[in-house]
């Protein structure tokens, strides 16, 4: 626990006792219920803390609202998979109210369970496609903050992302290598959807020195009515 707590000291962020105990919890949670559905490829301990935990919290960190608290506000973690990067900004954020979204029923169901088993009372799961709960009145342009990691090309990420955010809302593109030429070609979609690129950042993983990029866009304007697209489509077409 002691070099978690090192490892994850990010920013103006120090994890207390309990939210290290949440993590080594979520941890062997994953573990047992990866042996029936296959939630994570990311098992041994030291890949888990840097690949899910500490890359989840770095990206959140310079939107300046790890371990804040008061006034409840929504997100969603789009194509969560094994609740990552949701369950981590979740247990550090707890001012948020996080949404887990995902197409794979198993997955949501086994989720309900750790979050049930981690007692984590402001996370819920939602089983479905990004491009339907997109175009749903009672979810679209409701969220404060959209996550998504490992799920699509950055410019489907952004049709997936940007309708579901209030004006002002945040959009983080959890991302790995980030060339020049893929702010170029993301700029005009994003502008596209309703939002604009606010900022990237690049971080250093702190135990194999990987490279990570974040991508932050915020919602301007109303999201056109046509997106997202049918479901298929944007992947089919990227815009
Ligand atoms: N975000 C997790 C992570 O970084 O570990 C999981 C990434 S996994 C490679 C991609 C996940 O996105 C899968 O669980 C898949 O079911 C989900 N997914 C892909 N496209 C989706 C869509 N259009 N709507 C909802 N979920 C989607």
């Amino acid at each position: 626990m002691a070099i978690a707590q090192e490892i994850l000291q990010i920013s103006n962020w120090q994890p207390e006792e309990k939210h290290l105990q949440q993590f080594q919890q979520l941890y062997t949670q994953i573990i047992l219920k990866n042996k029936s559905s296959n939630l994570t490829g990311i098992t041994e301990p030291q890949d888990f803390l840097e690949k899910h935990i500490w890359d989840a919290i770095a990206g959140i960190s310079p939107l300046e609202i790890l371990g804040k608290e008061g006034e409840m506000k929504t997100a969603i973690d789009i194509g969560t998979g094994g609740g990552f990067p949701g369950i981590p900004i979740a247990i550090a954020c707890p001012n948020y109210q996080i949404t887990l979204l995902d197409s794979v029923r198993k997955k949501m169901l086994l989720l309900d369970e750790i979050i049930t088993a981690l007692n984590l009372q402001n996370v819920k799961t939602l089983i479905g496609r990004a491009e339907e709960i997109g175009q749903d009145i009672s979810q679209r342009e409701s969220y404060d903050l959209v996550s998504i990691r490992a799920v699509a090309s950055p410019s489907v990420c952004a049709e997936y992302a940007l309708p579901l955010l209030k004006i002002g809302g945040i959009a983080i593109l959890y991302r790995g290598q980030w060339q020049e030429e893929e702010t170029e070609n993301l700029t005009p979609v994003v502008t596209k959807l309703g939002g604009q690129i606010k900022s990237i950042a690049s971080f250093q993983t702190p135990l194999t020195n990987s490279i990570r990029h974040c991508i932050y866009l915020e919602k301007k304007v109303p999201t056109l009515p046509q997106y997202p697209r049918r479901v298929g489509i944007p992947t089919k077409h990227p815009l």
